[in-house]
């Protein structure tokens, strides 16, 4: 029996803190950046986590994102929205990867991706802290889980999208409450118009990173694939890095938990995964630089990964470089090859941004930088489901004579 959602659990909160100059902020308040104008990291008493929660307590319950209830953030039950935070399957690619290789597939989420990773938290914590209007720019798929969580308990949401969004993402957000603008520039362009009505106080700033609570929800991916892969990390993961919350959150489950003494001190090199056409990270990478510069220009059939800047670019830079890892980037055609081999021959249907870290492994395997040894876990960070398919549009007409040799 699922009792994640039945009892009110204690959170172990005890700070936000400034994720560049360690200063702290106080819990259970409203924050978007700190000071410094960075990112705010949720700080646990793990120590006490680790007493109150026995890891076969934790083993024996159901295993949705809400077993780790300990390593969040929401203090009542009653301010959690769910739509069925399911733990996502790892399911192997033998044909288009390779004997070792994972894909956690994200798109069996609610919405459709792991957006509602990250928003079913930011919208319970919003909840809870008594936010009654939210404001988001999106490629896409955050728009629609903030949406579908949003509309759950009457906050209000008004969403601002690049207006080459692909139509399905506009369409949903739309039908799931939210008022949703096209708005004739990038996603960084739409943060721009977020940030400008939040200044005036028209609503509440929920862009990438600039509340902090969309990290807590995310970093379950790393809570959980650590628990699948029985307490261990593999050996690689690629992430295809937009604003790179994902990323950043699962660094920091792998921290906790070492904290925990859940897992050892290894850690997987974590390659973060861009497209050729946007590839800021990568440049930095390359470079040796701590920040990113943005990109111009955008372009990429991968439009949640389309993002020019982002505001944790240093804690991605860290994550990769402390782990070992790089950041790769794939250019268009290798990236919807990959979408299309891994459904041709291993029958799983991945969106561009999980083809993405499929073209960047080949790339890797390729130049050895992994070895076909090593397990690897690539993110499918949505369903393929939402995205353009190649026409299939042969026809047959039943009353005429039929060459069953041919079919
Ligand atoms: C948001 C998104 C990404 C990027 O995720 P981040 O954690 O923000 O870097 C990748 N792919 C898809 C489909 C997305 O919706």
């Amino acid at each position: 029996m699922n009792d994640n959602l039945d009892a009110d659990r204690a959170t172990f909160v005890t700070h936000l803190e400034c994720s560049l100059t360690g200063e702290h902020y106080e819990a259970d308040r409203l924050h978007n950046l700190s000071r410094a104008g960075r990112p705010l990291l949720v700080r646990y008493d793990l120590a006490a986590v680790a007493a109150a929660l026995p890891r076969d307590t934790l083993e024996r319950r159901a295993t949705d994102l809400w077993r780790w209830r300990e390593l969040l953030p929401v203090r009542r039950t009653e301010d959690v929205v769910s739509l069925g935070e399911i733990e996502t399957p790892l399911v192997p690619v033998r044909a288009s990867g390779g004997a070792h290789v994972l894909v956690k597939d994200e798109g069996r989420l609610p919405t459709g991706s792991f957006k509602a990773r990250g928003l079913v938290m930011a919208v319970a914590m919003a909840k809870e802290l008594g936010v009654t209007r939210i404001a988001m720019p999106t490629n896409g798929n955050a728009g629609a889980a903030l949406a579908a969580y949003a509309a759950r308990c009457g906050i209000e949401t008004i969403v601002f999208c690049p207006e080459d969004t692909p139509e399905v993402n506009v369409r949903e957000i739309a039908m799931q409450g939210a008022r949703v603008w096209r708005v004739n520039g990038l996603i960084d362009d739409c943060g721009a118009i977020v940030g400008k009505g939040a200044a005036e106080g028209r609503w509440f700033d929920f862009s990438t990173l600039k509340e902090p609570y969309r990290i807590e929800g995310k970093k379950t991916m790393g809570l959980e694939l650590v628990a699948q892969l029985g307490w261990r990390v593999p050996d690689a993961i690629f992430y295809p890095t937009g604003g790179g919350t994902g990323l950043i959150g699962m660094w920091k489950a792998f921290d906790e938990l070492e904290r925990m003494g859940w897992i050892g001190a290894k850690r997987p090199r974590m390659y973060a995964v861009q497209a050729a056409g946007c590839a800021p990270i990568v440049r930095a990478f390359e470079a040796g630089e701590e920040h990113a510069e943005r990109w111009e220009d955008a372009h990429t059939v991968a439009a949640g990964i389309r993002v020019p800047r982002a505001v944790g670019d240093f804690l991605i830079l860290r994550a990769v470089r402390e782990s070992g890892g790089k950041a790769l980037a794939v250019g268009d055609p290798a990236i919807l090859a990959a979408v299309d081999e891994c459904a041709r021959r291993d029958g799983l249907l991945l969106c561009p941004e999980g083809g993405a870290t499929l073209a960047a492994y080949r790339q890797a395997l390729r130049s050895g930088e992994v070895d076909e040894e090593e397990q690897v876990v690539l993110f499918n960070c949505a369903t393929g489901l939402k995205y353009p398919m190649p026409p299939a549009d042969r026809t047959l007409d039943r009353h005429g004579d039929i060459d069953f040799d041919a079919l």
